[in-house]
């Protein structure tokens, strides 16, 4: 293969929790610079707030003792009193405004984030479309994005928040009795353990029971998905689908449960280990209050603060540490699509389309082991219809989807005006074209905005924008398509598709509106890649004789597998296992002893 090969596939890369901190603070900073001072300042606060209120409770204690054996003064007792028993309402105001300030924060980063999302959503190479394993991963980079923010969010909680408080709290015991530091710290042991093993369980769990999930999910789709009702409802198929998605979902069900099982019996385990260390604690508290090591004040105030050292330290581990490690693979998804290939090219036109032209061009779609086209020369001239035929499969569409620029070529080189096509930005290059999918969309919009769609800006750039209306009713003019049907019952603006409450139309009918949008859009080339599956053979070739015949001062590829609709072009193309195998008008072909004329006979019973 030549030279300039491309590669198709793409593998993205992973960030690390740094990386994903840094990204999604600097998004949210570039909107919300004031923000970005606050919630980290509230965070090291409100970690340092329990360490300093234990202090203040011990402080308040060794007042009261001293009051007790009558060296105190009342008026410190109150004081400190007073605030002790105010501290968990002012602790709380500030959890609550630093909740506030963060949620503005990180919601100002997300919607940036989505916002590059969609924008790169429409830069990204068409071609990774094609790629099945890549369709998901786009679905996954949208549920992504939230899981960023989830992770990011616990990280730096436990970063600024619960970290702050363990080491000021961890110097505070060891100033009272070094060894309850080393006990507190013991704690932490069967947690950190319990998280390892639930993690692995789980990734296990789900390496496992993912198989199962997908195919009750697929069988769901097949009971009750609007693709599959009709066909489903028809055959009768229900009760097999039932059982498939029964069978698989108590599959999937069992091996959660054994999980889960498994992580239950661990956790219980570990549990006691620390109920151990809670109760070693207290018992070395009262061992050292009663030997004179620890003051009255330093063991109330730390008696009373155990249940909310453990309770944090539960928190840390179930769920900040737990939310980061569930949602960080996921938060992957949305930077391996920041990460997809996109086209880029640096000329932004105007491309003119005076010529195409084809050497040696192969391609070969992501995934696929055999090339879809095979070292094609083609060479076309402004103006000109160019009719491609063959059976399916043959690499008719794929063709055209390489000389509109839209994919590229594997290896070979398309020429545009004499410049590679990898050269000119996607936006000149699509900028005058103009196309009718053989896989068409019917939108559930109006009949207007289905017609309008392809060319949203149109009559925006005039310095009096034009009035698109008339445009519109002669796009569906020229394609046929009844705009003055009753069934319209809002003309133009009649909602069109059953999932709005719009009405639906024929095959035919959608067919020609899809004909329509590709007409409307402004053009000097265009191609019409057989939409025409709904229709008999005679229809059309009469609907190819119109088309081609406004077409006729524009480059036009009119694609078809019947041969009859491929006599009004100026040149016909034939192409066989990704091959053009032959070229020329009608005549010359029908004369010529080829697979043309082979077709053309096989299938001339269409035609009468
Ligand atoms: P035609 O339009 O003549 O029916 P296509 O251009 O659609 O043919 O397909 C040409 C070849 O490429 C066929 O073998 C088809 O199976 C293959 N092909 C088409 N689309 C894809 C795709 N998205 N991924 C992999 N192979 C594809
Ligand atoms: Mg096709």
């Amino acid at each position: 293969m030549a030279g300039n090969e491309r590669k198709n596939s793409v593998q993205p890369k992973g960030r690390g929790l740094f990386a994903m901190v840094c990204h999604m603070v600097g998004q949210g900073a570039g909107r919300k610079p004031l923000h970005l001072f606050i919630f980290p300042l509230l965070s090291v606060c409100i970690g340092l707030s329990y360490t300093v209120y234990t202090f203040i409770k011990q402080a308040f204690f060794d007042s009261v003792e001293g009051l007790v054996v009558g060296r105190g003064e009342i008026g410190l007792v109150l004081v400190l009193g007073g605030i002790t028993s105010l501290f968990p309402v002012f602790s709380l105001m500030l959890g609550q405004l630093s909740s506030i300030v963060l949620q503005i924060f990180f919601k100002a980063a997300e919607g940036q984030m989505g916002k590059k999302l969609n924008e790169k959503a429409a830069r990204i190479d068409p071609l990774v479309y094609e790629d099945n394993r890549f369709l998901d991963h786009i679905n996954k980079a949208y549920v992504g994005l939230r899981s960023v923010g989830e992770v990011v969010v616990s990280t730096l909680m436990i970063f600024l928040n619960q970290s702050v408080y363990f080491v000021s709290m961890g110097i505070y015991l060891f100033t009272v009795k070094p060894a309850l530091l080393i006990m507190f710290v013991v704690s932490f042991i069967p947690n950190i353990i319990g998280t390892v093993v639930r993690k692995r369980l789980y990734a296990n769990l789900e390496h496992k029971a993912a198989p199962y999930r997908r195919r009750y999910e697929y069988f769901e789709k097949c009971i009750c998905s609007r693709e599959y009702v009709k066909e489903t409802r028809l055959w009768r198929s229900e009760g097999f689908f039932k059982k498939m998605y029964g069978k698989n979902l108590r599959k999937y069900a069992e091996l959660d449960w054994q999980t889960s099982k498994k992580v239950r019996l661990v956790e219980l385990g570990l549990r006691s280990l620390v109920l151990t260390g809670y109760v070693g604690t207290i018992i070395m508290l009262f061992y050292y209050l009663s030997r004179g090591q620890v003051g009255v004040g330093a063991f109330a105030a730390i008696f009373t603060s155990l249940d909310t050292m453990f309770s944090r330290m539960n928190e840390l581990f179930d769920i900040q540490i737990g939310t980061v490690s569930r949602n960080y693979g996921k938060a992957q998804n949305f930077f391996g699509f920041l990460d997809l290939p996109e086209r880029r090219g640096q000329y932004e036109g105007p491309v003119k389309r005076e010529t195409i032209e084809m050497k040696g061009v192969s391609f070969t779609y992501p995934g696929s082991p055999n090339p879809a086209l095979e070292n094609i020369d083609l060479s076309v001239r402004k103006g000109e219809t160019i009719a491609i035929v063959g059976v399916n499969g043959s690499g008719k569409s794929t063709l055209t989807r390489l000389l509109t620029g839209l994919y590229l070529p594997t290896s070979g080189k398309l020429l545009i005006d004499g410049r590679s096509v990898e050269e000119i930005s996607p936006k000149a290059l699509y900028r005058d074209a103009s196309a009718v999918f053989q896989r068409y969309q019917s939108y559930k919009m109006t009949v207007e905005e289905n017609v309008r769609i392809s060319d949203m800006g149109k009559g925006a750039e005039d310095a009096l924008p034009v009035k698109v209306e008339p445009a519109v009713r002669d796009a569906l003019e020229k394609a046929d398509f009844p705009a003055d049907s009753e069934k319209l019952t809002e003309g133009l603006n009649t909602m069109l598709g059953k999932d709005f409450g719009g009405i639906d139309l024929s095959g035919g009918q959608w067919q020609r509106l899809a004909i329509a949008r590709g007409l409307y859009r402004s053009h000097d080339m265009i191609v019409l890649d057989e939409p025409t599956a709904a229709i008999d053979p005679l229809e059309e070739a009469a609907i190819y004789r119109k088309f081609a015949e406004i077409s006729r001062d524009k480059t036009a590829f009119i694609v078809t597998h019947r041969l009859g609709s491929a006599q009004i072009a100026d040149r016909i193309i034939v192409m066989d296992g990704g091959r053009i195998v032959d070229t020329g008008t009608h005549e010359e072909l029908m004369q010529r002893e080829g697979k043309y004329r082979e077709m053309y006979h096989a299938q001339a019973k269409w035609y009468v």
